[in-house]
């Protein structure tokens, strides 16, 4: 069963969804200001693994990761460059999808955009000044800790004593607050002023924390399985969503919350503000993998600090290399032609292959420790590379060891594509170009694309609506 450090208790707990197989879970995702660094991979690359390991469990799922679209940097370098936010935010969207695919993530059910809930978000307001969680001050509208006793019930961070200077992390800014740890949920704009949306209470722009409230309770009801997120949110951000969802609703807001550590250079946090980074576009023109920095990123479990240097990045490197060149031999193997089967004990190949499956499957249900699953798969190669080498394997050990690699790829994502694999995409762009070749009437081209697209079971047809394809 799976156990997941959950940062409510502070203990690992069974994981257990509120409806039985059926997992509801909320992941907060990048501001789309920038590109987003390897640091934020590593965050956004554990959610994926949590996903997908997840699915390999048998759980339904319905993962909603939201695209922060509006914050003051936004807002500032908006008005920097004489544009609205939507056409600043529009390329780092799209940078942001074109790293996440690349990093061989894949992507949540529901993605949705902060500027897109605003009409949500306004809601939750509203209900909390209605029950007096919420007041308004100077114009804007503030949330009243005072008004939630359980304040603090996340992070455990304590307020006792002097609370306007207890900690520099509270907001202690100019605004007339009846408390220095009240927060904004909605901030005054001047009538002409943009960004700006009116609400009942006064146009305005929402504060940062009530975005991921609206969004999680719009897609997946007031109280759902699991939310996630970066080390850094769990103060304020999230500590500030159970505030305001739990004040607005009275009910549990998430049962499980799951907060992943750091990735650092040279023992420093990765940050924008620090200047200490990379992105992944950085890494890649380097000539590095995605398939290589993905690994790096996932292959110490989440809750430890990962310090990121270039010998790991190589390392990493060439260990994927090593788990394809693997997966490519075992594939191209000719049976040895023994009649020995599945399920006859005295296959070392395929004992290696269970053992190597349950301890995968142990490793991960044990807080997702990738380190320990990792090493499962390494120890499965290594044995079958030397019974391959020494003496071949049975056409059954072979389908064995190929589902295995299939299980572990389905939750970790490192041994990519396989060559003979086409992306859709790849699919239209070779049946464009094969119909730029008739038009130019170079039909020896256009009848390499057919005859290359058939090697690989895709088969063309020819209709009265255009060119159609399938695969065998
Ligand atoms: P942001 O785009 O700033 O909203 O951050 C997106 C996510 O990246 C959040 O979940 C952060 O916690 C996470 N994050 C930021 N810096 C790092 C880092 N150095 N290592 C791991 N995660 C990070
Ligand atoms: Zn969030």
């Amino acid at each position: 069963m799976l156990k997941l450090f959950n940062t409510l208790s502070r203990q690992l707990e069974e994981f257990e969804p509120i409806e039985a197989g059926r997992v509801r879970m909320y992941i907060c995702g990048p501001t789309v200001w920038n590109f987003a660094h390897i640091g934020n991979f590593r965050t956004f690359i554990f959610g994926d693994v949590l996903r997908r390991y997840l699915k390999f469990k048998g759980f339904e799922l319905t993962h909603v990761f939201n695209l922060t679209d509006i914050d003051d940097r936004i807002i500032n370098e908006s008005a920097a460059r004489g544009i609205s936010i939507d056409e600043f935010t529009a390329p780092f969207i799209t940078y942001f999808w074109e790293d996440f695919d690349a990093l061989g993530n894949e992507r949540p059910e529901v993605t949705p955009r902060a500027t897109e809930h605003i009409a949500e978000m306004i809601d939750i307001i509203a209900k909390l000044i209605e029950n007096g969680h919420a007041y308004e001050s100077d114009g804007s509208i503030y949330y009243r800790i005072a008004a939630f006793p359980e304040y603090g019930k996340l992070s455990k961070i304590s307020f006792e004593g002097n609370i306007a200077g207890a900690s520099d992390r509270v907001d202690t800014d100019k605004y007339d607050k009846e408390d220095a740890r009240d927060f904004a949920l909605w901030k005054l704009v001047g009538e002409d002023e943009t960004p700006g949306w009116d609400a009942p209470f006064g146009r305005g722009r929402p504060g940062w924390h009530i975005e991921c409230s609206a969004m999680s309770m719009r897609y997946l009801g007031e109280t759902f399985d699991l939310h996630a997120g970066g080390m850094d949110l769990q103060f304020p951000h999230h500590e500030n969503e159970i505030a305001q969802s739990e004040g607005a609703t009275g009910k549990l807001f998430s049962k499980y919350w799951v907060h992943s550590e750091f990735l650092k250079i040279d023992d420093v946090t990765m940050s924008k503000s620090k200047g200490n980074f990379f992105t992944f576009r950085d890494l890649r023109e380097q000539g590095y993998s995605p398939l290589a920095i993905r690994y790096l990123l996932l292959s110490v479990p989440y809750r430890k600090q990962l310090n990121f240097t270039f010998e790991g990045l190589k390392a990493a490197e060439s260990t994927v290399e090593r788990l394809r060149n693997f997966r490519s031999l075992v594939k191209e193997s000719v049976s040895n032609g023994s009649e020995e089967t599945v399920g006859k004990t005295d296959s070392a190949a395929v004992e290696a292959v269970s053992v190597a499956l349950s301890k995968f499957e142990e490793a991960m249900d044990d807080d997702l420790n990738t380190a320990a699953a990792l090493a499962a798969v390494h120890d499965m190669v290594r044995e079958v590379n030397t019974i391959l080498a020494a003496n071949g394997l049975t056409e059954e050990e072979r389908s064995a060891v190929l589902d295995a690699v299939g299980k572990f790829d389905a939750v970790l994502g490192i041994f990519g594509r396989e060559d003979s694999e086409l992306l859709d995409e790849d699919i239209e762009a070779l049946i464009a170009e094969r119909q730029e070749a008739r038009r130019h009437r170079n039909f020896a081209r256009s009848d390499e694309i057919r005859d290359e697209l058939a090697a690989k079971g895709i088969t063309l047809e020819d209709t009265k609506d255009g060119m159609r394809w399938r695969r065998k």
